[in-house]
Order: C-alpha cells, then sequence, then structure tokens
C-alpha cells in the first residue's frame, strides 16, 4: 500500500470493516473456502442494490472501499456469516494521525459532558502498545473537547483505534449483523412453506445457518382459505431479500385432491391434520430427491396445535426417512412473533388464511396403525403420483417474484 494515497484528498477516506464469528473456528482450508463464500454473498448483495465495490480480506477482518460507506454497512450488516460492522476513518498507521482523526470523529459525536473511553488495538509489535495507544488519543479528546470525563468501565461513548497491516482506524459504532455461517455454505434443505408466521422464520434461520433453503407450499384448493397461496408467495418474497442476487425457489403442489379424497372416504376426521402432515412429509421426501436436499424443514413447535404433540410429532416424522429439521420447536409463540418482525415477515394484516379440513376435535395421540390404515384406504402412493405431476415454480429474487407459474 502505498502511504501518500492515505493524505491524497482533504477528506479521510472511509472504509467499511466486516467481523466475522464462528468462521475463526474452522481449520485453515475450511475457513478460507467459507470466507470466498462469505466475499461472495457480500458483493452480490451489494451489487444488487447498485454499488459497487472493492474489497480485501487481510486476517480475521474484511474491508469493502466505495462510495456511501454508511449504506454499504447496513447492507453488509444484513448478510448472513457477519457478526458486525463498523464505517471506519482510514488514516496511515501512525499515533498522530489516528489522534487527529479521532479528536474530528469525537467532535462529531461526543458531546460533554459525558463519560468515554478510548480502545487501542493494534496488530504489530512495533511502537505504542494498545494501552498507551488508548491512553494518546483519549488526552488528546480530553483537552479538545472540555467537559468530558473517562470512564473505561462503562462509558457513555466509545471510540476505537486500530493500528492494522492495512492502515488505521478510527470508529465508534458496531452495527451488529445476523452472525451464523454464510449463505450457501451447508448444502440445501427443503423448507415446508406455508402462509403462517412459523415457517417463514424457520426458513430464515435455517438460512442464517448458511443452508440454501428451497420451499415447498402444499395448495390445498377449495379446502385453503382464499389468501393462503398468496400469502406463502408474499412469504417467500419476503424471504428472499436475505440473500441477495440468489434466487429463492419455492414448489406448489396442489393437494386438493388428498383431502376430497378424506372426505370421501370418510376419514375419521379426527385423524385429518396428521394425515395431512404426513402427505406434506411424503411429498416432501420425493421433491428432497429432486431437488438435491438434505433434510426437511418445518415450523412446527411442541404443543402448539393438535398436531404438534409429541405423539403426533412422532407419528408425522414416520412419514419419511428423510431428516426433519424444526429449528422453532422449543420456541414460545411470542418469541417466533418476535424474531418474524425483526426479519420482516411478520404480516399485520392478515386475510382469509383458515384451513377448512381442521375438525372440530383433532387427534392428539393419533396411533400409527389408524393413520396407516386410513392412507392405505386412500391409496397414499397413488395419490402422491397423481399431485406431484403437476409442479407449479415460484421463484422470488431480491425481494420481487420473478418467476410464477
Ligand atoms: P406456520 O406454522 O408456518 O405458522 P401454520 O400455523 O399455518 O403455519 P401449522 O399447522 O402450525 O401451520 O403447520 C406446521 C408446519 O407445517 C408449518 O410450520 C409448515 O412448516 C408446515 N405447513 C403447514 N401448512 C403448510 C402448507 N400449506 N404448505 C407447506 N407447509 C405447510
Ligand atoms: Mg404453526
Amino acid at each position: 500500500m502505498i502511504m501518500e494515497d492515505l493524505h491524497g484528498g482533504d477528506e479521510p477516506e472511509k472504509v467499511v470493516m466486516v467481523r466475522y464469528g464462528e468462521l475463526f473456528l474452522k481449520s485453515d482450508p475450511v475457513k478460507y473456502h467459507f470466507i470466498g463464500i462469505l466475499l461472495r454473498n457480500i458483493r452480490l448483495a451489494l451489487e444488487s442494490a447498485g454499488h459497487s465495490c472493492r474489497f480485501e480480506s487481510p486476517r480475521g477482518r474484511i474491508f469493502v472501499y466505495g462510495e456511501k460507506p454508511e449504506e454499504i454497512a447496513g447492507i453488509v450488516s444484513q448478510v448472513f456469516g457477519v457478526v458486525s460492522v463498523s464505517v471506519c476513518t482510514r488514516v496511515a498507521p501512525d499515533p498522530d494521525a489516528l489522534r487527529d482523526a479521532a479528536v474530528r470523529l469525537a467532535k462529531d459525536h461526543l458531546h460533554a459532558p459525558a463519560r468515554f473511553a478510548v480502545r487501542g488495538k493494534r496488530q504489530s509489535k512495533t511502537g505504542m502498545d494498545s494501552q498507551q495507544l488508548g491512553e494518546y488519543v483519549g488526552s488528546a479528546i480530553f483537552d479538545a473537547i472540555p467537559g468530558l470525563s473517562v470512564d473505561l468501565s462503562h462509558p457513555e461513548y466509545e471510540l476505537f483505534v486500530e493500528v492494522r497491516d492495512c492502515g488505521g482506524l478510527v470508529y465508534d459504532s458496531r452495527i451488529p449483523a445476523p452472525g451464523g455461517l454464510p449463505w450457501g455454505s451447508q448444502g440445501k434443505v427443503l423448507c415446508l412453506l406455508s402462509s403462517g408466521i412459523d415457517s417463514p422464520v424457520a426458513s430464515w434461520l435455517a438460512m442464517k445457518r448458511g443452508c440454501e433453503v428451497s420451499h415447498l407450499h402444499m395448495d390445498g384448493g377449495r379446502w385453503a382459505g382464499g389468501d393462503v397461496r398468496t400469502t406463502a408467495i408474499e412469504n417467500l418474497r419476503r424471504l428472499s431479500l436475505w440473500c441477495p442476487g440468489n434466487d429463492v425457489q419455492m414448489i406448489i403442489i396442489n393437494a386438493e385432491l388428498f383431502y376430497d379424497r378424506m372426505q370421501e372416504l370418510r376419514i375419521p376426521p379426527r385423524l385429518r391434520c396428521v394425515l395431512c402432515k404426513r402427505f406434506m412429509f411424503r411429498t416432501a421426501d420425493r421433491l428432497c430427491v429432486r431437488e438435491g436436499a438434505q433434510a426437511i424443514l418445518t415450523g412446527e413447535n411442541i404443543g402448539q396445535v393438535a398436531s404438534q404433540t409429541l405423539a403426533n410429532l412422532a407419528v408425522i416424522s414416520d412419514a419419511t426417512t428423510t431428516p426433519v429439521l424444526r429449528p422453532l420447536i422449543t420456541y414460545d409463540k411470542a418469541e417466533t412473533i418476535t424474531l418474524a418482525r425483526k426479519i420482516g415477515t411478520f404480516m399485520d394484516k392478515q386475510g382469509d388464511l383458515a384451513c377448512r379440513a381442521v375438525p372440530r376435535m383433532p387427534a392428539t395421540s393419533a396411533t400409527r396403525e389408524a393413520v396407516r390404515e386410513s392412507e392405505e384406504k386412500m391409496g397414499i402412493d397413488g395419490l402422491l403420483d397423481r399431485v406431484l405431476a403437476s409442479p407449479q415454480y415460484v421463484t422470488a429474487k431480491n425481494g420481487e417474484i420473478t418467476r410464477s407459474g
């Protein structure tokens, strides 16, 4: 790097510093592989928002250079795998340059009377150590802004100065990011996506852990409320905002026939919910093979509804040999709603989302024998072949539906 660059213009250069979390725990080859995926995701997110940027990835950090650093930081703070982001002023890596930049920043953001602290950090082993650097810069701020007090334990304002190989950095805020693992680093899962609140949150949690998520919506036709299908598609659209630049898929299977058959054959209504969920799992099972997905993902949760008692969850799981992931299994509804609001999938206005097949008294402990007997009567394998014969596909990207039908 040429130091003169750092003093070229009147305005000091801004850079966005990106911290990533768990990747530190991996062995070197795995870590570099994951950092490559993370860089790709950050680049895609920024390009999707119209930013063209330059990147550096020295040890332990990613630096992003581009116009509108505040906007860039906002976008990067939504990328899975990123723990936090700071907009930094970059200067020469010497104490005086850091001091001057720090005083300038503090004059903008720190107002007396206030308790403040300066935290120093350095990568090199020469020159001032971290504590000396903090004290040097801190006393300059103390002199420059009358009425301040230093409080290293409980400061109201914190300013950070770092000496890194890439230069000196000064910043006073950390934008929290979701953490997790880079999207696409953990293989693919198939999420059973409904029009409800839970399953989009489950999808988001799996994305956060690095999974590419494809979706399956079972369309009940006349058995489903009039707004169910469009709301499931809206859930998909909103989820796509979390993996910008990538297509997010949903397969819609028309399962009206299945519900018609339960009615025609007078299957005991109390078994309907368990039979319905088993049919969804069987459908997902087949599609996992087609889609190359390694697990089924649901928004199920212990005790939320009759089909989610432990006994029924066991009978439902029995319909598939594919692993079933249930990230919300222990969440309270209120916790799920809080997360849904935070990630933007919660909808204040809900239309007609009722299921017309739900009986008045669903079984809370269906037996395997009873459900198998009903399924045999319904000719479940033939039904499955028929509903799978005409899938529909919906694709969302960057918050827009790009393919439907
Ligand atoms: P959600 O649980 O997503 O809020 P819900 O409350 O309407 O939806 P539940 O009866 O709780 O549905 O269903 C449990 C899980 O089964 C859902 O979290 C979802 O993963 C899956 N599921 C329910 N309905 C459908 C559907 N029509 N298509 C695909 N998956 C569904
Ligand atoms: Mg639910």
